[in-house]
């Protein structure tokens, strides 16, 4: 069986990695390099604390992948886990949060409830003065988007996946019948069995190619690393501001790495010609508003550098994955939360293409389908 994956994102090649672990024969198409999409801009946060049972099985099921990436991909991956904290400073968030909390223990997730009082034991330079309420989940935290790439990438070539950079897919040929028999590529032509949809922000291009409409919207999002007036310990939780949209992650050195989304109209991009840089108007409300939010930051805080990138992004923040007509996979649309959903992911599609079905989360809610249908998913715990 042969298998072209469209995409050399996180997502195509944790698939193209479990594919070709079950010995299949995968070839990997991009039209760039290797992470150039989405991947090489995220933050890298993985957390458990979601409130729907298809999030949290996702990130259940990728972080036992997480926690041994070291040894199994001999890559060291900078994972650490200071945890997630989420902050309130509405009652009404706070009792969301409640809420959240009760639903995640439900599903064996860690988190707790905290004072925010509490809380400055975990984010010692906080200003609890400005908050209501708090959660906390110590097996939350992040890793490196870029050096977990490198790990899926070298055991995938390992096993003989081929991937073809600089080469873009331009159609999906099919039979009669509606079958995939062929993907066309800047460079030619190659039989296929199976064509997997793995084009992140580009998804809805490539579903194209079968005659598909998906809802998959490519939203532009900012990061920036910024070097605060006091340095952030390590110990320091990826902490989320969820009233003013705004976050931040200790990086190297006392720095941090922080986002947050500030503008009042969410246009769809196009991902050939969407505007990269980043605003020093950005960036100074980003340190206004971390300023309330711990003594880290205040007016000396320094902005280092800022990148921006595109969330592909789903009308319920949950991800499309199903096999749309025969042989034409998509497993598209992760929003925020692609790179650490990208280890289950790769074991759903496979067991997907292997057996038709997989039992680590309920496929049958995850089709594009489910938007006409009126099934749309719910999480109460998105992030900008
Ligand atoms: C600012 C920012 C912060 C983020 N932070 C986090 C985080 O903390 N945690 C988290 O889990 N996620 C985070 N994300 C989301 C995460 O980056 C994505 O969900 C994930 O990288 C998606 O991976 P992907 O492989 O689907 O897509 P991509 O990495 O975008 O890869 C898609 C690839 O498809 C290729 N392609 C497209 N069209 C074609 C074609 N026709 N032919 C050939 N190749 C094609 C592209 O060149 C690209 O390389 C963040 C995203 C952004 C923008």
């Amino acid at each position: 069986m042969h298998i072209g994956v469209i995409g050399a994102g996180i997502i195509g090649i944790s698939v193209a990695y479990h594919l070709a672990d079950r010995g299949m024969e995968v070839t990997v198409f991009d039209k760039g390099r290797p992470g150039m999409g989405s991947t090489g801009r995220a933050n890298g946060g993985i957390r458990a604390q979601f409130t729907s049972p298809i999030n949290v099985a996702l990130s259940q099921r990728s972080i036992e992948v997480w926690e041994t990436f070291e040894d199994v991909f001999e890559t060291d991956i900078a994972y650490r886990r200071p945890g997630y904290l989420f902050l309130a400073r509405e009652t009404t968030t706070a009792r969301r949060f409640q809420e959240n909390v009760e639903t995640q223990r439900a599903f064996d997730v860690p988190s707790t409830y905290l004072d925010p009082a509490d809380a400055t034991d975990i984010c010692p330079g906080l200003s609890a003065e400005h908050f209501v309420g708090a959660t906390y989940s110590p097996e939350d935290g992040f890793a490196d988007p870029h050096l977990a790439l490198q790990g899926y990438l070298a055991q995938a070539t390992d096993l003989g996946v081929d991937i073809c950079g600089k080469t873009a897919v331009t159609d999906i040929v099919t039979d009669g019948d509606g079958v995939v028999r062929a993907i066309e590529t800047s460079h030619g032509t190659h039989a296929a069995d199976f064509a997997i949809n793995a084009a992140g922000p580009w998804a809805t291009q490539v579903a194209r190619f079968i005659g598909q409409t998906i809802p998959v919207s490519p939203r532009r999002r900012a990061l920036a690393v910024l070097e605060p007036e006091v340095e952030v310990p390590d110990s320091v939780p990826l902490t989320v501001d969820v009233d003013q949209d705004t976050h931040f992650r200790p990086e190297r050195d006392g720095n941090v790495v922080a986002g947050g989304f500030f503008d009042e109209t969410d246009p769809d991009q196009d991902p050939d010609r969407w505007s990269e840089s980043v605003s020093l108007d950005w960036a100074a409300t980003l340190i206004e508003r971390l300023s309330t939010c711990a003594d880290y930051f205040g007016e000396d805080t320094l902005y280092r550098r800022g990148w921006a990138g595109l969330y592909a992004v789903t009308p319920d923040h949950h991800p499309i994955i199903e096999e749309a007509s025969p042989g034409f996979i998509n497993v598209v649309g992760f929003s925020g939360h692609g790179f650490m959903h990208s280890p289950a992911t790769g074991q759903v599609v496979a067991d997907l293409v292997e057996r038709g079905e997989t039992s680590i989360v309920d496929l049958a809610k995850l089709d594009a389908g489910r938007f006409e249908r009126g099934d749309q998913l719910t999480e109460r715990t998105i992030l900008d």
